[in-house]
């Protein structure tokens, strides 16, 4: 069903690996536990890293073999003590759970430990997560649940509770901007939209959707011509941003996308080799940052934050972005 090939996942989650390592070399491996983490964290590889380091014959350095016979099975699928379930349809149903408890029961025809995996755990309907729980609360040594979820809060705390939390993290940006480019995104694109979202298929998303490519254009545009002059950021704001402040959604994004130029700005002041949002536009960032004070970033900023709150308040969105390009022209003369 699945590929369980696990390269590369210390990388992407190394915490997570160490903990799991430290539980199996210690081996304390324990009843239950919740792998919880975002869409795109790698939450079913650090599974099936845990599992094929539990169930592994010939470990090197507390990472799996991938050659012997138990990872072999797993790879397989025929790994008689293992098991996983999903939702059927919307929920995780209580036929599953009792089939699985029934699977869990049955004497093993392979020696050692049986694990079962609950993927979208949060997806257990009320008689399902009851019959778990039950389960749950009579561990036997030999058995280990895991439970996957990218939402932790929506798991029922009693089942929760049973559990031992490994925790993911958000996916850090160098590798997702890595895989963008991997996956024919430019460099400038792949750097921006890392910032949106932490979601591969979000930001493989993102980055070709026209109106966000139009965003980011027009954003930058403007950046440029408010260091011209007042009257070329509002042509700007005429000619361009129509499209963009139709939608409240648009118009925020519109929003942090200007936000993350004046970020960069203070990052390159601090730091020539900072990590853009933008960085085809290093050389103007520059330039902006020669002749613009900390002070005055930081009043830009906090004028665009504004905008955003003012956003919610239903104002004509074309007057509250030309209202602030007055207000970051303030005491901001670039030449
Ligand atoms: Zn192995």
């Amino acid at each position: 069903m699945e590929d369980w090939s696990i390269e590369g996942i210390e990388k992407v989650q190394p915490v997570a690996i160490k903990q799991i390592q430290s539980i199996v070399l210690k081996k304390r491996v324990g009843h239950a536990y919740v792998i919880d983490g975002a869409k795109g964290t790698g939450k079913t590889k650090v599974m099936q890293f845990f599992v094929q380091l539990i169930f592994c014959e010939n470990p090197t350095k507390n990472v799996p073999c991938e050659t012997c016979r138990s990872c072999k099975r797993l790879k397989s699928t025929n790994h008689l003590n293992f098991t996983e379930i999903e939702p059927d349809g919307q929920f995780i149903k209580r036929g599953q759970i009792d089939e699985l408890i029934q699977e869990m029961s049955k004497t093993a025809i392979e020696t050692g430990r049986k694990i079962y995996v609950i993927h979208h755990a949060d997806q257990l309907n009320a008689s399902a997560a009851n019959a778990l729980l039950k389960f749950l609360e009579e561990p036997q040594s030999e058995i280990t649940a895991i439970l996957l979820t990218d939402k932790v809060h929506a798991l029922i705390p009693t089942i929760r509770s049973r559990c031992l939390l490994l925790s993911l993290a958000a996916m850090p940006h160098s590798i997702l901007k890595q895989k963008l480019i991997e996956g024919g995104i430019t460099d400038s694109m792949a750097s921006t939209v890392c910032k949106m979202t932490n979601q591969v298929e979000e930001a493989k998303l993102l980055a070709k959707d026209e109106l966000f490519g139009l965003a980011r254009k027009s954003v930058l545009k403007l950046v440029e011509a408010s260091g011209k002059s007042i009257q070329d950021a509002l042509m700007c704001i005429q000619a361009d941003f129509g499209p963009l402040l139709k939608e409240k959604e648009q118009a925020e994004q519109a929003l942090d996308l200007l936000l993350f130029a004046y970020r960069d700005i203070v990052a390159i002041k601090a730091s020539p080799i900072a990590v853009c949002t933008y960085p085809d536009m290093i050389h103007y960032w520059k330039q902006v940052a020669l002749h613009t004070t900390y002070e005055q970033l930081s009043k830009q900023l906090e004028m665009i934050l504004h905008a955003k709150q003012n956003l919610h308040k239903n104002m004509n969105r074309t007057l509250m972005m030309e209202q602030l390009m007055l207000n970051l022209q303030e005491g901001f003369t670039f030449v």
